[in-house]
């Protein structure tokens, strides 16, 4: 592995960095307090927490902005540059949460889809409940066309269509 090398986040300059490790921190910096005491902020590494698709996400504030920001696109706009148009952030090995700089590249989405359904890693593949939470079990599992369809969801559908027919 590389030696960790730190670079501002891009529209964040003074307040975070993002590393070729895939790591996150605030900037020590002075901010100016309502009570007129500066506080100094000293780096701190950022909590990671992922998203429903295991991308890694930080939140990233400044005076009263928030913002939640994947990591693997923190780490490819500072170290690679801006998505290019039409691209999205692709992880090589399929593990959205393994944002080391040489596992990132910014490629089509059907290049991304691919990496995913090589490693398995694929959302759809991956997802062991559907969207109302009902279990992917084999008896709840409808296959169509290669996709997986939740069984009790399709009860569930029809019989609200014909409720709503005989009312
Ligand atoms: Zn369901």
């Amino acid at each position: 592995m590389s030696a960790e090398e730190w670079r501002p986040v891009i529209g964040w300059d003074g307040y975070y960095e993002v590393s070729n490790h895939g790591r996150v921190r605030s900037v020590s910096r002075v901010v100016p307090h309502a009570a007129k005491v500066a506080v100094s902020v000293r780096p701190r590494p950022l909590k990671q927490t992922p998203n429903a698709r295991g991308y890694m996400q930080v939140g990233l504030a400044r005076n009263r902005t928030h913002r939640t920001s994947k990591v693997h696109a923190l780490v490819l706009s500072a170290f690679v540059g801006p998505c290019p148009v039409g691209m999205e952030g692709c992880h090589e090995d399929g593990n959205p949460a393994n944002n080391q700089l040489d596992n990132l590249r910014w490629g089509t989405h059907s290049s991304n889809v691919k990496d995913q359904v090589r490693h398995g890693t694929h959302h759809t593949a991956r997802r062991t409940h559907c969207p109302s939470g009902h279990e992917y079990t084999p008896d709840n599992t409808i296959r169509k066309s290669g996709r997986r369809h939740c069984r009790e969801c399709t009860r569930i559908y029809r019989r609200n269509y014909w409720l709503t027919k005989s009312a």
